[in-house]
């Protein structure tokens, strides 16, 4: 508990003990003495909310919380019911107290997931250790991790081999082996072993500050059920005023009720009319599952996003390194005009600047060192492959639509697989097959992704039919269509949008950008170290693996059921509090009361959201 909270729970309890003594104390016959005692318990509990009440009427904010509860208890003050106003105050703070607790208990759960800043640096400077700030340490600094510390910076460790656990970036238990070369990033925790390590980036550009800023970032972005809740209180408030208004003045003037017993009917009308239950859990629950989901390694970018999500009828996935690992292996190489070696070394020279996987595997599969001197300008031709000249001369490497640009005389293979073809302008060198890997989850996860009650699951890839058929086949997706380029990608999206359907779709970023922000929800996967993943996401997976997906839909689907209930909850309990309380069936004690308990029942039932679902 905070201070704050420690002062109001022991003001809570000095008003209940007062209020009890005064009920035993007989009335002193005095009115004014009476009322100066009724005050005391009242002020203890409920000074600063009137002091609040004025303050806001001068700034011109009425028909607010505490605008509403110093009116009702001013009230009941008028009216001669002196306890009355105490408990009212008394019921009303115990509600608040409550909820700044879960309020403070949801951050604080983002906040432990976010135990991932690093406070200090341990650097090294002329051969001396430096602890210091991560903010000081500038780009391409040596530093030194210990077993048990955080890693600060994004980096690649340059010496010693180490276990890492990266669970509070990717959701993931299981410990990583880092050696020489590999990157790191900040936020990880190094296990095992003393590593020194080169910094890549600065610390504001490090996977750390990314997320954090997301995580932040969040809750900006409210959720249509989130705005809705807001407009309507701001005009159900002033309606349920009017309303109590006209309660009195019919009660006084066409019962024989009297005039006290109208204010008084008047009043419960008050107190029960602030929506403070929706308006408290409805963003509760939002950040709630927001929380549950980065404890997986799943981040979303804010409580529009979950709603939508929680909708999604139709997956779209990309092939390359989404479904697949995205890790070919060369399977053959198939020369013409050139040797074997020299058709590898110039795809690998001209793929050499890539971050395609195609590329990347290639370069892999090269294995040898690459003489950048040789080679002049690159240019990457989204979907078909690259443009490189090597040696002065200019080279062609990717796939059949490439080569027909270009007018060089390729044959397909009829080994299956990816071909990497390569010409020389119009003269054919020979091609490169390679074949990727399905990712061990892929399978399991899209059998779940239906499971869950996903209408449909389609294939988009730019690789060539074989290839799609055979991948759409095992993991089992109800259609895909091949030979895409990135623009042609999204026109088959938009096809499906058209027909009404809500797409997520999921990529791992490397050109597929555009598709990632047509889609309702965009899904970038693998996205440490990717920047340009969680640019163009709407929500970045930090792991590898298509298994997220089935999480982050049975997160976000109960997340608005929570929503849900504690809407329709909060509503009918206190519209059947009005009704009654308009007939005169219920006191003002159990309004207030019933009030309360809708809130703290409607706290309690946001922190559900919180859990994360195994
Ligand atoms: P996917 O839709 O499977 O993610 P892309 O749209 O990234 O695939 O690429 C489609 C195809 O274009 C690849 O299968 C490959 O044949 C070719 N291609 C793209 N980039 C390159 C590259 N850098 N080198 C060689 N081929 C490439
Ligand atoms: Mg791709």
């Amino acid at each position: 508990m905070t201070k704050k909270q420690k002062k109001i729970l022991i003001r809570i309890i000095i008003a209940a003990v007062l209020l009890l003594f005064l009920h035993f104390v007989p009335s002193t016959g005095n009115w004014i003495t009476d009322l100066c005692l009724a005050l005391v318990p009242y002020l203890v509990i409920g000074w600063d909310i009137v002091f609040n009440a004025f303050k806001k009427i001068f700034k011109g904010r009425l028909f607010d919380e505490e605008f509403l509860m110093t009116i009702a208890t001013a009230g009941a003050f008028i009216v001669g019911d002196y306890p009355e106003a105490t408990l009212v105050m008394l019921f009303y703070q115990v509600g608040e107290l409550f909820q700044s607790i879960a309020v403070g208990k949801s951050r604080k759960s983002i906040a432990d997931m976010m135990d991932i800043c690093p406070e200090t640096a341990v650097v090294i400077r002329d051969g001396e250790e430096e602890t210091v700030d991560p903010f000081e340490v500038e780009t391409g600094e040596i530093l030194l991790v210990r077993p048990g510390e955080k890693i600060p910076i994004d980096g690649t460790v340059i010496e010693g081999m180490t276990s890492i656990n990266m669970s509070a970036l990717t959701g993931e238990s299981l410990p990583v082996e880092k050696g020489v070369g590999d990157s790191v990033f900040s936020g990880s925790i190094n296990l095992t072993n003393v590593i020194k390590m080169q910094t890549t980036a600065a610390y504001e550009d490090s996977t750390v500050s990314k997320i954090l800023e997301l995580v932040e970032n969040s809750t900006d972005k409210k959720a249509k059920t989130e705005k809705f809740i807001t407009k309507f209180s701001r005009i159900y408030t002033p309606c349920v005023v009017i309303l109590a208004i006209l309660i009195i003045l019919v009660c006084s003037l066409f019962s024989d009720m009297g005039i006290k017993k109208s204010i008084y009917r008047g009043l419960i009308f008050l107190v029960v009319s602030c929506p403070c239950a929706l308006v408290v859990s409805v963003p509760l629950s939002f950040f709630g599952g927001i929380g549950a989901a980065s404890r997986r390694g799943i981040l979303i970018k804010g409580s529009n996003h979950m709603e939508t999500l929680s909708k999604v009828d139709t997956v779209v996935f990309d092939k390359t390194g989404t479904i697949t690992k995205g890790n070919f292996a060369v399977d053959a190489i198939h020369p013409r005009e050139v040797s074997a070696d020299e058709l590898i070394d110039i795809a690998a020279l001209a793929e050499s600047r890539s971050n395609h996987p195609v590329a990347e595997s290639i370069v892999e599969a090269h294995g040898k060192h690459i003489a950048t001197d040789r080679l002049g300008e690159v240019s990457e031709i989204a979907g078909k492959g690259i443009k490189a000249v090597i040696d002065g001369k200019t080279y062609y490497v990717g796939n059949g639509k490439l080569m027909e640009e270009v007018g060089a005389d390729y044959h397909e293979c009829h080994l299956p697989g990816t071909v990497v073809h390569v010409s020389t302008g119009n003269l054919y060198l020979g091609h490169i097959v390679i074949n990727d890997e399905i990712k061990a989850d892929s399978i399991e996860a899209i059998k779940r992704i239906k499971q869950s009650g996903v209408k449909k699951t389609v294939m988009l890839t730019g690789d060539n039919l074989k290839v799609a058929q055979k991948v759409a086949e095992t993991v089992g997706v109800d259609s895909f269509v091949a030979g895409l380029l990135p623009d042609k990608k999204v026109s088959e999206l938009e096809k499906i949008l058209e027909k009404g359907k809500v797409v997520a779709f999921v990529g791992d970023g490397i050109n597929d950008a555009p598709v990632l922000t047509r889609a309702d929800i965009g899904i970038a996967m693998g996205a440490l170290g990717s920047d340009a993943a969680i640019e163009a996401a709407d929500i970045v997976l930090m792991n590898d693996s298509l298994g997220s997906i089935p999480s982050a839909l049975k997160i976000a689907r109960k997340t608005l059921r929570i929503v849900k209930e504690n809407i329709v909850f909060s509503l009918a309990v206190k519209i059947g509090i009005l009704i009654l309380g308009a007939l005169g069936l219920v006191g003002m004690r159990i309004a207030i009361f019933g009030d309360v308990g809708v809130l703290v029942l409607a706290i309690l039932n946001s922190v559900r959201a919180m859990r994360v679902p195994r």
